[in-house]
């Protein structure tokens, strides 16, 4: 330990962090874990998906003939690119979505937020401008920070991100003199705005891109858990010179398994290779073979629907406990797949520090700001409807009204929310 200027005792690591180090932080939902896991606790916090759900006495067979067939490949290290019978049958996972690719222009990764940090290595220096929408995903925010990107979020309306306010933010970041390098969007059921782009809005945003030579990251994890039927076609389908698209197993088989995948651009796709090599020399021969014996032998789209099913019964729960329960002025959004709502909360609310007084009364959600790289956020809170069942939803609802109630009162006396 040494004394800093102002003498107080600092780690001297700390002072021989890489600057790309100093931008790195801890999500809020990360800290949010230890308390929300607690059993009494309903969190309406984490995406995590309902893995209960997947049959573990079919998933053993299949592990067990993985290993019974080809032992010898999949406890060994494989090829940067990925295991090529499982590029073969990714391509099967996006055809419900119409986005169709050669086996070679995916790269399979460790999850897909792997893929988008490759992307992000592959393409920006530091400063490079990166278009998100308001708000983003935390965890590709994490990425962005970490390679030092300069973030600039975007206005989004009921249909997604907006084409008008995207033109505004490349006018000006041009005027700074400088030029955007790629948007990062998630057009279906977003995390964690819960809204979908129709396609008239995709068309119009890729038409932009091209315009301003803008690379597009497609980030698609939720495609196939739609509610309503209408499985979204992907930019990528249209436009795979423009799109770096990104899709996961995460939400549809399990997310232990950590298996995601990028669609590239010729050129790219070669770099995200050897990005990969460098970062992890390869992804899991091992579960990656799973993932591929899994979707070669089972109903795999039956277990989708399964999910779905489950997804879609306590997206319902959520928005009718939300119109029972809330108090007049809060605003949320009606996901038609994915994992979440976002909600807006009337003037003079502050979902940062509320969540102290939520975590008492026994439920947690994720403040707003933690979707931005720039303080906004604070009257916004995203809820996951993914995991808790349904009679725990309405009870961490009706605890967060309540929560709000007393919020009330101490705006009414005091002019400010308590913390
Ligand atoms: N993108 C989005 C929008 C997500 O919500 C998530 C997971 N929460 C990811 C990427 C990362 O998923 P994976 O498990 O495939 O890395």
């Amino acid at each position: 330990m040494t004394n800093n200027a102002n003498g107080s005792r600092l780690d001297p690591w700390v002072q021989a962090y890489a600057s790309r180090a100093t931008s790195m932080r801890a999500s809020e939902i990360r800290a949010l874990f230890a308390v929300a896991s607690r059993p009494e606790v309903v969190s309406l916090a984490g995406g995590m998906p309902f893995v209960e759900a997947l049959d573990v006495e079919m998933f053993r067979g299949v592990v067990n003939s993985v290993l019974t067939k080809d032992s010898k490949t999949a406890l060994q290290y494989g090829a940067g690119q990925g295991h090529v019978s499982l590029r073969e049958s990714v391509l099967e996972v996006m055809r419900p979505t119409g986005m169709t690719a050669h086996p070679d222009d995916i790269v399979i990764t460790a999850g897909s937020q792997m893929a988008i940090d490759l992307i992000v290595r592959v393409m920006c220096n530091p400063g490079d401008v990166i278009l998100v929408e308001s708000p983003s995903y935390v965890g590709a925010l994490g990425v962005f920070r970490a390679y030092e990107a300069d973030i600039r979020h975007v206005a989004m309306d009921e249909d997604g991100l907006n084409p008008t306010a995207m033109r505004e933010m490349i006018a000006k970041v041009k005027a700074e003199g400088k030029q955007v390098k790629l948007l990062y969007t998630i057009p279906s059921f977003h995390n964690p705005a819960g809204i979908t782009q129709p396609q008239q809005r995709r068309s119009e945003i890729v038409a932009i891109a091209e315009q301003e030579n803008v690379l597009i990251i497609e980030d698609d994890p939720y495609a196939l858990l739609s509610f309503d039927g209408v499985i979204h076609r992907p930019m990528a389908a249209n436009e795979k010179e423009r799109v770096v698209y990104c899709g996961s197993f995460s939400k549809i088989i399990s997310a232990g398994l950590r298996i995601g995948w990028a669609v590239a651009p010729h050129a790219l796709r070669e770099k995200l290779v050897l990005a990969n090599e460098a970062a992890t020399l390869c992804p899991s021969n091992f579960t990656q073979m799973i993932v591929d014996e899994y979707l070669r032998t089972q109903d795999w789209l039956a277990q989708v629907a399964t999910f779905r099913d489950i997804y879609k019964l306590r997206r319902d729960t959520l928005l009718s406990a939300l119109d029972d329960h809330m108090p007049a002025g809060v605003k949320w959004t009606v996901p038609t797949g994915g994992f979440y709502s976002w909600l807006t909360l009337p003037p003079g609310f502050d979902a940062t520090a509320m969540l102290p007084r939520a975590v008492t009364h026994l439920v947690a959600y994720v403040p707003g700001t933690g979707f931005f790289a720039d303080g906004q956020g604070r009257s916004n809170l995203r809820l996951s409807f993914c995991y808790p069942p349904p009679e725990r939803i309405v009870e961490g609802v009706k605890r967060l009204a309540n929560v709000m109630s007393e919020e009330a009162e101490l705006l009414k006396t005091f002019g400010v929310g308590g913390n």
